[in-house]
Protein backbone atom coordinates (compact mmCIF):
# COMPACT_ATOMS: atom_id res chain seq x y z
CA UNK A 1 0.00 0.00 0.00
CA UNK A 2 1.22 3.50 -0.64
CA UNK A 3 1.97 6.07 2.17
CA UNK A 4 -1.10 7.96 0.76
CA UNK A 5 -3.38 4.43 0.56
CA UNK A 6 -2.22 4.11 4.45
CA UNK A 7 -3.61 7.45 5.53
CA UNK A 8 -6.73 7.84 3.28
CA UNK A 9 -10.30 6.96 4.09
CA UNK A 10 -11.14 4.79 0.76
CA UNK A 11 -8.96 3.52 -1.68
CA UNK A 12 -9.42 3.22 -5.40
CA UNK A 13 -7.18 0.48 -6.39
CA UNK A 14 -6.20 0.03 -10.07
CA UNK A 15 -5.47 -3.18 -11.65
CA UNK A 16 -3.13 -1.58 -14.68
CA UNK A 17 -2.26 -5.73 -15.92
CA UNK A 18 -6.14 -5.79 -15.87
CA UNK A 19 -6.48 -2.94 -18.14
CA UNK A 20 -3.27 -3.97 -20.56
CA UNK A 21 -4.86 -7.11 -20.68
CA UNK A 22 -8.39 -5.63 -21.71
CA UNK A 23 -6.48 -3.79 -24.43
CA UNK A 24 -4.89 -7.18 -25.88
CA UNK A 25 -8.29 -8.61 -25.64
CA UNK A 26 -10.05 -5.94 -27.31
CA UNK A 27 -6.68 -5.66 -30.01
CA UNK A 28 -7.54 -9.22 -30.68
CA UNK A 29 -11.47 -8.97 -30.99
CA UNK A 30 -10.94 -5.72 -33.38
CA UNK A 31 -8.90 -8.29 -36.01
CA UNK A 32 -6.90 -6.09 -39.00
CA UNK A 33 -8.12 -2.59 -37.12
CA UNK A 34 -5.55 -0.52 -35.34
CA UNK A 35 -6.65 -0.79 -31.06
CA UNK A 36 -6.81 2.99 -29.79
CA UNK A 37 -7.74 3.68 -25.94
CA UNK A 38 -9.99 6.34 -24.81
CA UNK A 39 -8.48 8.23 -22.00
CA UNK A 40 -10.85 10.93 -21.16
CA UNK A 41 -12.45 11.75 -18.22
CA UNK A 42 -8.97 10.93 -16.67
CA UNK A 43 -9.39 7.52 -18.35
CA UNK A 44 -12.67 7.10 -17.09
CA UNK A 45 -11.69 7.87 -13.02
CA UNK A 46 -8.52 5.25 -13.23
CA UNK A 47 -6.18 8.13 -13.87
CA UNK A 48 -5.22 9.15 -17.79
CA UNK A 49 -0.90 9.30 -16.94
CA UNK A 50 -1.04 5.91 -15.22
CA UNK A 51 -3.21 4.11 -17.65
CA UNK A 52 -1.82 6.14 -20.82
CA UNK A 53 1.30 4.89 -19.90
CA UNK A 54 0.75 1.38 -18.82
CA UNK A 55 -1.05 1.20 -22.34
CA UNK A 56 1.37 2.32 -24.46
CA UNK A 57 4.00 0.55 -22.79
CA UNK A 58 2.50 -2.32 -24.29
CA UNK A 59 2.00 -0.97 -27.64
CA UNK A 60 -1.14 1.36 -27.82
CA UNK A 61 -0.15 4.09 -30.15
CA UNK A 62 -2.91 6.20 -30.00
CA UNK A 63 -5.19 8.16 -27.50
CA UNK A 64 -8.40 9.91 -27.13
CA UNK A 65 -8.96 12.52 -24.87
CA UNK A 66 -12.10 15.15 -24.40
CA UNK A 67 -10.31 18.47 -24.03
CA UNK A 68 -7.28 19.90 -24.86
CA UNK A 69 -6.73 20.56 -20.99
CA UNK A 70 -6.70 16.42 -20.49
CA UNK A 71 -4.19 16.21 -23.48
CA UNK A 72 -2.10 18.46 -22.31
CA UNK A 73 -1.73 16.79 -19.09
CA UNK A 74 -1.83 13.21 -21.35
CA UNK A 75 1.41 14.62 -23.09
CA UNK A 76 3.17 14.95 -19.78
CA UNK A 77 3.05 11.77 -18.92
CA UNK A 78 3.75 9.87 -22.13
CA UNK A 79 5.61 11.81 -23.98
CA UNK A 80 5.56 12.62 -27.84
CA UNK A 81 5.71 8.72 -29.22
CA UNK A 82 2.26 8.73 -30.11
CA UNK A 83 -1.01 10.02 -31.29
CA UNK A 84 -3.33 11.95 -28.96
CA UNK A 85 -6.49 13.28 -30.44
CA UNK A 86 -9.16 15.42 -28.94
CA UNK A 87 -12.56 14.70 -29.29
CA UNK A 88 -14.47 17.90 -28.44
CA UNK A 89 -12.54 19.75 -30.85
CA UNK A 90 -11.03 23.42 -30.53
CA UNK A 91 -12.20 26.39 -28.77
CA UNK A 92 -11.25 29.35 -30.65
CA UNK A 93 -7.44 30.61 -29.91
CA UNK A 94 -6.47 27.51 -28.83
CA UNK A 95 -4.49 26.31 -32.34
CA UNK A 96 -1.26 27.04 -30.84
CA UNK A 97 -1.51 24.96 -28.48
CA UNK A 98 -2.37 22.51 -30.46
CA UNK A 99 0.15 22.13 -32.48
CA UNK A 100 3.00 22.93 -29.92
CA UNK A 101 1.76 19.46 -28.02
CA UNK A 102 1.24 17.74 -31.39
CA UNK A 103 -2.46 17.34 -30.68
CA UNK A 104 -4.97 16.05 -33.73
CA UNK A 105 -8.22 17.94 -33.10
CA UNK A 106 -10.86 16.29 -34.11
CA UNK A 107 -13.33 18.75 -36.14
CA UNK A 108 -16.91 18.99 -35.68
CA UNK A 109 -17.78 21.89 -37.44
CA UNK A 110 -18.12 23.06 -40.78
CA UNK A 111 -16.55 26.93 -38.54
CA UNK A 112 -13.78 24.46 -36.93
CA UNK A 113 -12.86 23.36 -40.72
CA UNK A 114 -12.91 26.60 -41.46
CA UNK A 115 -10.17 28.05 -38.62
CA UNK A 116 -8.19 25.34 -39.01
CA UNK A 117 -7.90 25.76 -42.52
CA UNK A 118 -6.99 29.77 -42.44
CA UNK A 119 -4.49 28.13 -39.01
CA UNK A 120 -2.73 26.52 -41.74
CA UNK A 121 -2.74 29.10 -44.29
CA UNK A 122 -1.54 31.25 -42.15
CA UNK A 123 1.10 29.33 -40.83
CA UNK A 124 2.13 28.23 -44.01
CA UNK A 125 1.93 24.32 -43.62
CA UNK A 126 -0.30 21.51 -43.43
CA UNK A 127 -2.24 20.77 -40.06
CA UNK A 128 -3.15 17.00 -38.99
CA UNK A 129 -6.90 17.04 -38.51
CA UNK A 130 -9.18 14.23 -37.85
CA UNK A 131 -12.96 15.10 -39.05
CA UNK A 132 -16.07 13.82 -37.13
CA UNK A 133 -18.94 12.88 -39.70
CA UNK A 134 -22.49 12.88 -37.62
CA UNK A 135 -24.35 9.24 -39.04
CA UNK A 136 -27.31 9.15 -37.06
CA UNK A 137 -26.29 10.39 -33.39
CA UNK A 138 -26.62 14.36 -33.66
CA UNK A 139 -24.61 14.92 -31.26
CA UNK A 140 -21.04 15.79 -32.38
CA UNK A 141 -19.71 16.04 -36.22
CA UNK A 142 -20.17 17.32 -39.60
CA UNK A 143 -23.57 16.69 -40.67
CA UNK A 144 -24.42 14.86 -44.02
CA UNK A 145 -24.91 18.72 -45.90
CA UNK A 146 -21.20 19.73 -44.79
CA UNK A 147 -20.15 16.38 -46.09
CA UNK A 148 -21.92 17.68 -49.70
CA UNK A 149 -20.09 20.82 -49.15
CA UNK A 150 -16.57 18.68 -48.99
CA UNK A 151 -17.67 16.28 -51.70
CA UNK A 152 -18.35 19.75 -54.23
CA UNK A 153 -15.58 21.21 -53.01
CA UNK A 154 -12.77 19.64 -52.17
CA UNK A 155 -10.82 23.14 -51.49
CA UNK A 156 -13.12 23.00 -48.54
CA UNK A 157 -9.54 20.64 -46.78
CA UNK A 158 -6.46 22.84 -48.26
CA UNK A 159 -3.75 22.60 -45.99
CA UNK A 160 -4.49 19.86 -43.81
CA UNK A 161 -4.23 17.09 -43.82
CA UNK A 162 -6.71 14.45 -43.00
CA UNK A 163 -5.52 11.47 -40.71
CA UNK A 164 -8.51 10.00 -39.66
CA UNK A 165 -12.24 10.24 -40.55
CA UNK A 166 -14.53 8.86 -37.61
CA UNK A 167 -18.39 8.61 -36.66
CA UNK A 168 -19.46 7.21 -33.66
CA UNK A 169 -22.35 4.60 -32.85
CA UNK A 170 -25.36 5.87 -30.92
CA UNK A 171 -27.13 1.92 -30.40
CA UNK A 172 -24.13 -0.23 -30.45
CA UNK A 173 -25.04 -1.74 -26.51
CA UNK A 174 -28.29 -2.81 -28.25
CA UNK A 175 -26.54 -5.54 -31.42
CA UNK A 176 -30.09 -6.06 -33.31
CA UNK A 177 -30.86 -2.14 -33.42
CA UNK A 178 -31.33 -1.32 -37.07
CA UNK A 179 -29.50 1.93 -36.21
CA UNK A 180 -25.95 -0.18 -35.82
CA UNK A 181 -26.77 -0.95 -39.98
CA UNK A 182 -28.34 2.16 -40.70
CA UNK A 183 -25.10 4.42 -39.55
CA UNK A 184 -22.49 1.58 -40.81
CA UNK A 185 -24.39 2.04 -44.07
CA UNK A 186 -24.67 5.93 -43.82
CA UNK A 187 -20.20 6.19 -42.46
CA UNK A 188 -19.65 4.15 -45.69
CA UNK A 189 -21.31 6.72 -47.92
CA UNK A 190 -20.12 9.69 -46.31
CA UNK A 191 -16.72 9.02 -45.41
CA UNK A 192 -15.43 8.59 -49.01
CA UNK A 193 -15.40 12.50 -49.43
CA UNK A 194 -11.92 12.34 -47.82
CA UNK A 195 -8.26 11.87 -49.81
CA UNK A 196 -7.58 7.78 -49.28
CA UNK A 197 -4.69 8.11 -47.10
CA UNK A 198 -7.39 9.20 -44.01
CA UNK A 199 -7.91 6.03 -41.84
CA UNK A 200 -11.48 5.68 -40.70
CA UNK A 201 -12.64 4.50 -37.29
CA UNK A 202 -16.58 3.74 -36.14
CA UNK A 203 -16.44 1.43 -32.97
CA UNK A 204 -16.44 2.11 -29.64
CA UNK A 205 -16.00 -0.95 -27.22
CA UNK A 206 -19.53 -2.43 -27.64
CA UNK A 207 -19.30 -1.14 -31.35
CA UNK A 208 -15.90 -3.83 -31.72
CA UNK A 209 -18.22 -6.67 -30.51
CA UNK A 210 -20.33 -6.18 -33.06
CA UNK A 211 -18.15 -7.68 -35.81
CA UNK A 212 -15.58 -7.22 -38.53
CA UNK A 213 -17.95 -4.76 -40.55
CA UNK A 214 -17.74 -2.20 -37.53
CA UNK A 215 -14.23 -2.26 -37.23
CA UNK A 216 -12.74 -0.49 -40.07
CA UNK A 217 -9.14 1.08 -39.47
CA UNK A 218 -9.42 1.76 -35.60
CA UNK A 219 -11.34 0.76 -33.06
CA UNK A 220 -11.78 3.25 -30.03
CA UNK A 221 -12.54 1.59 -26.74
CA UNK A 222 -12.94 3.12 -23.72
CA UNK A 223 -15.17 1.82 -21.08
CA UNK A 224 -14.04 -2.37 -22.09
CA UNK A 225 -10.90 -1.25 -20.55
CA UNK A 226 -11.96 -0.45 -17.74
CA UNK A 227 -13.73 -3.70 -16.66
CA UNK A 228 -16.99 -1.94 -17.42
CA UNK A 229 -19.53 -4.03 -19.19
CA UNK A 230 -20.08 -3.08 -22.76
CA UNK A 231 -22.97 -4.70 -23.23
CA UNK A 232 -25.21 -4.11 -19.89
CA UNK A 233 -27.11 -7.35 -19.46
CA UNK A 234 -24.52 -9.87 -20.60
CA UNK A 235 -21.52 -11.46 -19.62
CA UNK A 236 -18.37 -9.30 -20.00
CA UNK A 237 -15.28 -10.41 -21.59
CA UNK A 238 -13.48 -7.88 -20.13
CA UNK A 239 -11.39 -8.08 -16.61
CA UNK A 240 -12.44 -5.85 -13.40
CA UNK A 241 -9.58 -3.09 -13.01
CA UNK A 242 -11.03 -1.20 -9.87
CA UNK A 243 -11.68 -2.00 -6.23
CA UNK A 244 -13.00 0.36 -3.53
CA UNK A 245 -12.39 0.21 -0.15
CA UNK A 246 -12.68 1.99 2.76
CA UNK A 247 -11.53 2.19 6.49
CA UNK A 248 -14.00 1.47 9.19
CA UNK A 249 -14.12 4.46 11.49
CA UNK A 250 -15.53 2.82 14.39
CA UNK A 251 -17.36 -0.31 15.13
CA UNK A 252 -20.44 -0.29 17.69
CA UNK A 253 -22.87 -3.05 19.57
CA UNK A 254 -26.80 -1.44 19.61
CA UNK A 255 -29.61 -2.81 21.22
CA UNK A 256 -32.78 -4.15 19.53
CA UNK A 257 -34.88 -1.40 17.96
CA UNK A 258 -31.60 1.05 17.62
CA UNK A 259 -32.36 3.96 14.81
CA UNK A 260 -29.25 4.28 12.50
CA UNK A 261 -28.14 7.67 10.02
CA UNK A 262 -30.24 10.51 8.80
CA UNK A 263 -33.91 10.42 8.69
CA UNK A 264 -33.54 7.22 11.44
CA UNK A 265 -34.39 5.75 7.66
CA UNK A 266 -33.20 2.35 9.74
CA UNK A 267 -34.57 0.47 12.96
CA UNK A 268 -32.41 -2.43 13.81
CA UNK A 269 -35.39 -5.99 14.31
CA UNK A 270 -31.91 -7.19 16.80
CA UNK A 271 -29.10 -6.38 18.80
CA UNK A 272 -26.37 -5.63 16.50
CA UNK A 273 -23.23 -5.23 15.27
CA UNK A 274 -22.81 -1.86 13.59
CA UNK A 275 -19.69 -0.14 11.29
CA UNK A 276 -19.46 3.11 10.05
CA UNK A 277 -16.98 2.98 7.14
CA UNK A 278 -15.31 6.28 5.54
CA UNK A 279 -16.85 6.30 2.52
CA UNK A 280 -20.15 8.61 1.19
CA UNK A 281 -22.00 10.77 -1.57
CA UNK A 282 -19.01 12.98 -1.46
CA UNK A 283 -16.85 10.87 -2.92
CA UNK A 284 -18.70 9.89 -5.73
CA UNK A 285 -20.99 6.92 -3.71
CA UNK A 286 -24.31 6.88 -5.48
CA UNK A 287 -26.64 8.30 -2.24
CA UNK A 288 -29.73 5.85 -3.16
CA UNK A 289 -28.07 2.25 -3.37
CA UNK A 290 -28.84 0.00 -0.29
CA UNK A 291 -25.79 -2.68 -1.01
CA UNK A 292 -22.95 -4.41 1.26
CA UNK A 293 -19.61 -4.38 2.05
CA UNK A 294 -17.20 -7.09 2.08
CA UNK A 295 -14.82 -8.28 4.52
CA UNK A 296 -12.96 -11.71 3.76
CA UNK A 297 -16.23 -12.87 1.55
CA UNK A 298 -18.56 -11.62 4.60
CA UNK A 299 -21.47 -9.40 3.23
CA UNK A 300 -22.34 -6.35 5.43
CA UNK A 301 -25.63 -4.24 4.21
CA UNK A 302 -25.84 -1.01 4.32
CA UNK A 303 -27.76 0.57 7.21
CA UNK A 304 -29.77 4.23 6.98
CA UNK A 305 -28.50 6.61 4.50
CA UNK A 306 -25.34 7.18 2.92
CA UNK A 307 -24.30 9.93 4.45
CA UNK A 308 -21.31 12.31 2.72
CA UNK A 309 -18.77 11.10 4.27
CA UNK A 310 -20.23 7.93 5.55
CA UNK A 311 -21.81 5.23 5.39
CA UNK A 312 -22.92 2.56 8.31
CA UNK A 313 -23.15 -1.07 7.69
CA UNK A 314 -24.66 -3.86 9.92
CA UNK A 315 -21.43 -6.41 10.79
CA UNK A 316 -24.17 -9.00 12.95
CA UNK A 317 -23.32 -11.77 10.85
CA UNK A 318 -20.24 -11.12 9.99
CA UNK A 319 -17.81 -14.56 11.72
CA UNK A 320 -15.16 -12.29 11.12
CA UNK A 321 -15.81 -8.80 11.90
CA UNK A 322 -13.07 -5.95 10.61
CA UNK A 323 -11.52 -4.34 13.49
CA UNK A 324 -10.98 -0.17 13.66
CA UNK A 325 -9.23 1.04 10.86
CA UNK A 326 -9.29 -2.09 8.88
CA UNK A 327 -10.46 -1.78 5.26
CA UNK A 328 -13.72 -3.67 3.50
CA UNK A 329 -14.34 -4.01 0.08
CA UNK A 330 -17.70 -2.13 -1.93
CA UNK A 331 -16.57 -2.40 -5.33
CA UNK A 332 -14.89 -6.16 -5.58
CA UNK A 333 -15.14 -9.11 -8.00
CA UNK A 334 -18.75 -9.84 -5.31
CA UNK A 335 -19.91 -6.50 -6.35
CA UNK A 336 -18.89 -5.04 -9.16
CA UNK A 337 -19.05 -1.69 -10.93
CA UNK A 338 -21.89 -2.54 -13.11
CA UNK A 339 -24.08 -3.84 -10.22
CA UNK A 340 -23.52 -0.88 -8.32
CA UNK A 341 -24.77 1.37 -11.75
CA UNK A 342 -28.34 -1.38 -11.26
CA UNK A 343 -28.29 -0.60 -7.82
CA UNK A 344 -27.75 3.37 -8.57
CA UNK A 345 -30.25 3.45 -11.67
CA UNK A 346 -27.32 4.06 -13.82
CA UNK A 347 -24.75 2.90 -16.28
CA UNK A 348 -21.41 2.04 -14.90
CA UNK A 349 -19.94 4.79 -17.08
CA UNK A 350 -20.97 7.40 -14.59
CA UNK A 351 -20.47 5.32 -11.31
CA UNK A 352 -16.31 4.95 -12.69
CA UNK A 353 -16.32 8.77 -13.95
CA UNK A 354 -17.68 9.68 -10.48
CA UNK A 355 -15.39 7.97 -8.42
CA UNK A 356 -11.79 8.74 -7.70
CA UNK A 357 -11.62 12.37 -6.91
CA UNK A 358 -11.60 11.89 -3.06
CA UNK A 359 -9.86 8.57 -2.68
CA UNK A 360 -6.29 7.84 -2.31
CA UNK A 361 -5.09 5.77 -5.96
CA UNK A 362 -3.20 2.79 -5.50
CA UNK A 363 -1.65 1.28 -8.72
CA UNK A 364 -1.00 -2.25 -9.21
CA UNK A 365 1.23 -3.51 -11.41
CA UNK A 366 2.99 -6.79 -12.62
CA UNK A 367 6.79 -6.04 -11.73
CA UNK A 368 7.91 -7.86 -14.88
CA UNK A 369 5.45 -6.10 -17.00
CA UNK A 370 5.76 -2.79 -15.83
CA UNK A 371 7.93 -0.85 -18.22
C1 LIG B 1 -16.27 8.08 -25.17
C2 LIG B 1 -16.10 7.78 -26.60
C3 LIG B 1 -15.62 6.53 -27.01
C4 LIG B 1 -15.40 5.37 -26.05
O1 LIG B 1 -16.65 4.76 -25.82
P1 LIG B 1 -16.82 3.47 -24.87
O2 LIG B 1 -18.26 3.16 -24.97
O3 LIG B 1 -16.41 3.91 -23.49
O4 LIG B 1 -15.95 2.42 -25.40
C5 LIG B 1 -15.36 6.34 -28.36
N1 LIG B 1 -15.60 7.33 -29.27
C6 LIG B 1 -16.11 8.53 -28.91
C7 LIG B 1 -16.36 9.54 -29.94
C8 LIG B 1 -16.39 8.79 -27.55
O5 LIG B 1 -16.91 9.97 -27.22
Amino acid sequence: MSPAASRAGAILSVDLDAVVSNWRLLSKLAEKAECAAVVKADAYGLGASEVGLALQSAGCRTFFVAHLEEGLELRKAIGFSSRVLVLNGTPAGTEGDFLKSVLIPVVNTAGELAAWRGYARDKGRSMPVALQLDTGMSRLGLSPGDVAMLATDPALLNGLSVELVMSHLACADTAPHPANRRQLREFGKLRTVVPKHAKSSLANSAGILLGKDFHFDLVRPGAALYGISPVVGQTSPVRQAVTVSARVLQLREVPIHTHVGYGHASRMQRRSRLATLSIGYADGWPRGTALSAFYKGHAMPFTGRVSMDSIVVDATDCADTPREGEFVDLICPRQTVDDVARAAGTIGYEIMTRLGRRFARDYRRHAALAA
